[in-house]
């Protein structure tokens, strides 16, 4: 087999474990790294530090910032009285995205899956309902993905919601998602049609 020099051989391994690199994007990936300029592949490596170095979870809704609170909290024009709850930022960008929507988020951080071992206290689901209490907003928006966990972790958290004094009205995003996939990989119109046509989840 073909052995690459040490420092070539380890970032090829490294670029192989992101998600959607072969072996052959990864080594294509690596030799173009190779031939940019010194100035360039710094910057590259200084981003990647900086990724972890900086960024931090909003205290409020757990999207990724670089200060306490993120840009969306942080932003007096969005409606506070709507909380749209997501597993990932990365789906939280996803809505951003859609430009349907202007309200609050709240990050769980994944769905309950008991294949993978999550439970609801791996999840950032305790201060979801202290903020709900606290906030007393109209409307909670269950944007979990259309899979069996993200059903199961809405419904959980839907059943957890009914029973306070002034429930919010508990919404979930409509269907048309492609079943099974996860927000991020639903284009813009798909999102924002099925954030409008969200419906009311009865007991
Ligand atoms: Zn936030």
């Amino acid at each position: 087999m073909l052995k690459y020099a040490p420092p070539l051989q380890k970032l090829i391994g490294e670029l192989e474990r992101l998600p959607g690199i072969g072996p052959k994007s990864a080594q294509r990936l690596a030799f173009f790294l190779l031939s940019c300029p010194d100035e360039q592949v710094e910057e590259l490596g200084q981003a990647v530090l900086a990724l972890k170095a900086e960024i931090r979870l909003c205290s409020r809704c757990h999207n990724y910032t670089t200060g306490d609170l993120c840009p969306i909290c942080e932003d007096p024009s969005r409606d506070t009285s709507v909380i749209c709850v997501v597993e990932q930022a990365s789906d939280l960008m996803a809505l951003e995205r859609s430009g349907e929507y202007q309200g609050a988020y709240h990050v769980l951080g994944g769905a309950l899956s008991p294949i993978a071992d999550i439970k609801p206290s791996d999840l950032y689901i305790t201060d979801l309902l202290e903020r709900i209490r606290e906030v007393q907003p109209r409307e909670v928006i269950l944007a979990t993905s259309p899979t069996v966990e993200g059903d199961v972790t809405a419904e959980y958290l839907r059943q957890l919601i009914a029973p306070f004094p002034q429930p919010p009205q508990v919404t979930r995003i409509a269907l048309g998602l492609p079943v099974g996939g996860d927000l991020d990989y639903a284009d813009q119109v798909t999102l924002a049609r099925s954030l409008r046509g969200r419906t009311k989840m009865e007991g």
